[in-house]
């Protein structure tokens, strides 16, 4: 029998962690033949909740769930985690601004990084989800000299499915005929889903679409804002989805690309496409033996240009934040 991975959850109590766990749990991570022991780690406040999830959990009899730990202290929780799923953030709330907001978050990811640092396996797979995502592994990663900066990465495998879906409705294909889509930059409002370099059934979505209006006026936005299209109709935020976004980057990230497509993950840039070395952006990317490579030499014409320089020129305004804050 294959021996269990740990897998640490932060932010367990959730409505993330509540899709997430149990999916993690019944093989829908790393497969049907992988036990799992789940690390849970939640604010004191939010312990009881834990304990309640963790019932629910044991009330499953997951033939993978090999153990369970809960925990407030994240050296607890990320010892000899194998991965390390962060969901668990500071929601921005009124009249908080956005350095406020970054502020907030550091005091979090800078102890999480220390501890991934210094009790998680050195070859652990983090993943962050918790927003502001890119500047949060951003701080992470900074904080975890010891662990290679290529095992963080940052979440945007939301959008990424997201535009498929709306791509798919839009042509009339089905998601399983889309392949290469591609976000670039930071998962907030400026990234940018590119159609130039996607395939539907073979042939150039962009070009297949042909509909210059729909793609900046509709799919574009679409895309960007489709979180508060979400909090609108549901009166919650996304939950499901984004745990089932988030079960697609590790999946893939651990068991590898197929041939012929890629996936959008944000990880730190090499300075691939003209994005600063160090930054944690969206990037197109292929996945094999647990390793992600962005892929490289694509074309990029002026109006992709200038999307991509936009949301790379807020991660940059976000980096700069935070190391005057001395998070990083
Ligand atoms: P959710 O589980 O709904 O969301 C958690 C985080 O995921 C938020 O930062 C949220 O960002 C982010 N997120 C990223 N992508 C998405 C998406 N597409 N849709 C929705 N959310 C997205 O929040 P809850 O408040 O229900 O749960 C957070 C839990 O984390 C609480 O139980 C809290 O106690 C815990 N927590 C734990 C910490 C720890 O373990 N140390 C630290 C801080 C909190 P956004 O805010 O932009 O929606």
């Amino acid at each position: 029998p294959t021996s269990p991975v740990r897998v640490a959850v932060t932010g367990a109590a959730g409505q993330i962690g509540y899709q997430l766990l149990f999916r993690i749990a019944s093989g829908g991570m790393l497969g049907p033949d992988q036990p799992v022991i789940l690390q849970m780690l939640e604010i004191p406040p939010a312990m009881d909740a834990l304990k309640g999830v963790v019932m629910e959990l044991d009330d499953c009899a997951f033939p993978l769930l090999a153990g369970t730990v809960q925990s407030d202290d994240p050296n607890v929780a990320f010892k000899d985690a194998d991965y390390a799923l962060l969901v668990g953030s500071r929601p921005r709330g009124p009249g908080m601004e956005r350095s406020d907001l970054l502020e907030a978050n550091g005091a979090i990811f800078t102890v999480q990084g220390k501890a991934l640092n210094d009790h998680a396996s050195p070859d652990v797979k983090v993943l962050v989800v918790g927003n502001p995502a890119n500047t949060n592994c951003l701080i992470a990663m900074n904080n975890a000299p010891d662990i290679p900066d290529e095992q963080f990465t940052a979440m945007t495998r939301l959008d990424h499915n997201r535009a498929m879906s709306q791509l798919a409705a839009k042509t009339g294909a089905s998601v399983n005929d889309i392949k290469k889509m591609t976000i670039w930059g930071n998962h907030s409002a400026t990234q940018y889903p590119d159609l130039f370099h996607c395939e539907v059934d073979g042939k150039n979505a962009a070009a297949q679409v042909d509909d210059q209006t729909w793609l900046e006026d509709d799919f574009i936005p679409t895309v960007q804002k489709r979180g508060a299209a979400i909090i609108a109709a549901r009166g919650a935020s996304s939950a499901a989805s984004a745990a089932s976004a988030a079960l697609d980057h590790m999946r893939d990230w651990a068991l590898g690309t197929p041939d012929g497509d890629w996936v959008s993950m944000a990880v730190p840039s090499d300075g691939s496409y003209g994005v600063p070395e160090g930054l944690l952006s969206s990037f197109p990317c292929t996945t094999a033996d647990g390793k992600w490579s962005i892929v490289q030499g694509l074309d990029i014409d002026d109006f992709s240009r200038g999307r991509i320089d936009a949301t790379v020129a807020e991660l940059a305004e976000e980096r700069d934040t935070v190391k005057d804050l001395g998070l990083i």
